[in-house]
């Protein structure tokens, strides 16, 4: 036996305590980040790295993002219980399991038939009723189910895209990461007011890009 193995206890103390270091310091959202276990959302070979604050390979290429990036996207999202939240790239699932935790209803939305479906299996499993995970390509956003509250698109794009903003509701928030896929991206959060669209820049990110069409699985 490895002396040097940490117990579940300690894993998920180290786990939380990263967290913590990198920023994310809200309690509703650690809270919700102790509640979902990131362990089932990873399969295969990366599964015994799961409470390590790295984003891991996924199916169909993807990745699920690392833990740090998906609890200070949601503390930018300022979800209230409230609120009906969509979520572009649904990946692992991680990132909606995490939001159905702080949001009344959460739309994930994933061109990769196969992701969405594991990812309802996970759900599922969980119990997490409030999610519905669709397969469409997320860019023009879920118009029989707008406006929502927040919208959060976890693959980048050059520019935030139209149909999202459209279907935010005023004074709602929308985070995603934009800029070009191989160069540097910047999370962007951006406030809905009645005099149009504000914006702040969060961090230097790096996602996957938001792609066009559905994903060839399907
Ligand atoms: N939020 C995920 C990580 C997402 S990785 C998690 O918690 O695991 C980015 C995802 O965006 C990928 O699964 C990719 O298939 C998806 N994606 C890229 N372009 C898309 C589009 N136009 N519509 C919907 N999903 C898209």
């Amino acid at each position: 036996m490895n002396a040097a193995r940490l117990t579940d206890a300690e894993t998920k103390m180290q786990f939380l305590y990263a967290l913590r270091s990198k920023g994310v310091t809200e309690a509703r959202v650690l809270n919700a980040m102790e509640v979902i276990d990131r362990g089932p959302f990873i399969t295969g070979l990366f599964a015994e790295r799961a409470y390590e604050d790295m984003p891991l390979p996924i199916a169909c290429g993807q990745t699920i993002s690392q833990p740090s990036v998906v609890g200070l996207m949601t503390q930018a999202l300022e979800v209230s219980p409230r609120d009906k939240v969509l979520e572009i790239g649904t990946g692992s699932g991680y990132q909606a399991a995490i939001l159905s935790k702080l949001a009344r209803r959460v739309y994930t939305i994933d061109r990769h038939r196969r992701l969405v479906r594991e990812a309802r299996t996970i759900f599922e499993k969980l119990d997490l009723g409030n999610i519905t995970a669709i397969t469409a390509d997320g860019s023009h956003g879920l118009s029989e189910q707008a406006p929502f509250d927040r919208i959060i698109v976890t693959a980048a794009a050059e520019d935030p895209p139209g149909p999202l903003l459209a279907q935010l509701k005023e004074g709602g928030i929308m985070v995603l990461p934009v800029g070009q896929s191989d160069a540097v991206q910047h999370l962007i959060r951006v406030r809905k007011t009645a005099d149009g669209p504000q914006y702040d820049e969060l961090r230097a990110v790096r996602f996957v890009p938001l792609l066009e069409g559905l994903g060839k699985d399907t």
